[in-house]
């Protein structure tokens, strides 16, 4: 069966090989812990949808191998369909689409409970990234506890589900920790970056009822702009209008989503937001970035404005079912929206050197390949 992988370590060793196929009884990640017996679930790669992570994976910046081996398959965003179940499999059957979480549990009382998007462990496994195999395949197999059902009507955005669950758990935390206030109903929220996870909570955010502003740095007309503005929120770039002019002619954010990748954004963000506000930082900044502020009237404002500092990475599979309840509630308010974030299809996993490249250009909003092309 063809794997697209790399070897963490060293820069630009994307390639195709062959790998085994798995059947219902295989062990994904024997290191990690064991699929019980009849709980497996068997899944036809369909689409898998690729990240500035991929990228940073291919650069040997970022990502392990699983242990023994000195190749890692990667893919994190998948979808597919299901081939064939275990006979204790009652959630999902043979036919249904898709996708799968990312993490698996190490063992630490969070990983313990379900929550392994939140564990305490210094080291975390995750499909396609850290110490476990990804998607990028024809087939593979994992405990049905990790398989996540996308509805029939979903499936032409369904490998949008791992990004919507990022964004979904992003804000449910905002959300949850913001009941320290009692009483919290936000009206303004920047999105910073119209990437896909920008994208992904603008519409989240307005589907809360929010006014939304995105801002990202080129000026419109363009695709990210058009899709901002189809979401009901307004589009800002930043080299037209700074976020700090914005703030004063809209009013001070009470929610920061922030998805740039860039560090001096992360921080810049903080001299903007409301009092009581919930500033999140999404963010995966690889490398070293030094940022110069004025810190001591950040401090202050802070302590005495009560705002809150929410940072948040991956999801589980419930926020993998709040993710897909978005999308299918972004479909129903805006349709046909989500799809235009497809941009860049590529055919088959052959054709893994176009994928990769288009992930360096900036007009390829998301990249994914059709596995069955
Ligand atoms: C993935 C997350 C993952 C994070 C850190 C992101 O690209 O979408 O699922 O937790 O990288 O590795
Ligand atoms: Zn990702």
């Amino acid at each position: 069966m063809k794997a697209v992988a790399v070897l963490p370590g060293k820069p630009n060793s994307v390639h195709l090989r062959d790998i085994p196929a798995p059947t219902l009884d295989t062990q994904p990640h024997p290191h990690v812990g064991r699929v019980p017996e009849g709980r497996g679930v068997l899944v036809q790669s369909l689409q898998v949808g690729v990240d500035a992570t991929d990228r940073e994976i291919n650069e040997a910046l970022y990502g392990n191998a699983p242990p023994g081996g000195d190749y890692l398959v990667i893919g994190h965003e998948s979808f597919g369909q299901v081939l064939a179940v275990g006979s204790k499999v009652t959630e999902v059957r043979p036919g249904d689409y898709v996708s799968c979480t990312v993490r698996r549990p190490g063992k630490s009382i969070q990983d313990l409970i379900g929550r392994n998007d939140l564990t305490s462990e210094e080291t975390y496994y995750e499909r396609g990234i850290n110490l476990c195999h990804g998607y990028m395949t024809q087939q593979f197999v994992d405990d049905a506890e990790f398989i996540v059902k996308v509805p029939q009507g979903l499936k032409h955005i369904g490998v949008l589900a791992e990004p919507a669950s990022v964004c979904a758990k992003a804000i449910e935390q905002a959300y949850l920790a913001q009941s320290r206030l009692q009483v919290w109903n936000p009206r303004v929220a920047f999105v910073l970056g119209a990437g896909q996870i920008g994208l992904l909570a603008t519409m989240m955010l307005r589907l809360r009822g929010l006014e939304v502003y995105t801002l990202a740095t080129k000026p419109a007309p363009h695709l990210k702009a058009e899709i901002v503005n189809a979401y009901g929120s307004t589009y800002v770039s930043t080299e037209q209008t700074s976020m700090a002019d914005l703030a004063r002619k809209v009013g001070r954010p009470d929610v920061i989503f922030e998805a740039t990748g860039n560090a001096e954004v992360c921080f810049r963000s903080m001299e903007v937001l409301a009092i009581n506000g919930a500033l999140i930082w999404t963010s995966i900044t690889g490398g070293s970035h030094n940022v110069s502020l004025d810190g001591a009237k950040i401090n202050l404002e802070w302590v005495l404005g009560n705002k809150l500092l929410v940072s948040s990475v991956n999801g589980n599979r419930r926020h993998f079912e709040l993710g897909i309840q978005a999308l299918s509630h972004g479909e129903l308010t805006y349709p046909g929206v989500t799809q235009r974030i497809l941009t860049h299809p590529v055919r088959g996993l052959d054709n893994y050197k176009q994928m990769m490249g288009l992930l360096e250009e900036k007009k390829a909003l998301k990249v994914f390949v059709n596995i069955g092309d």
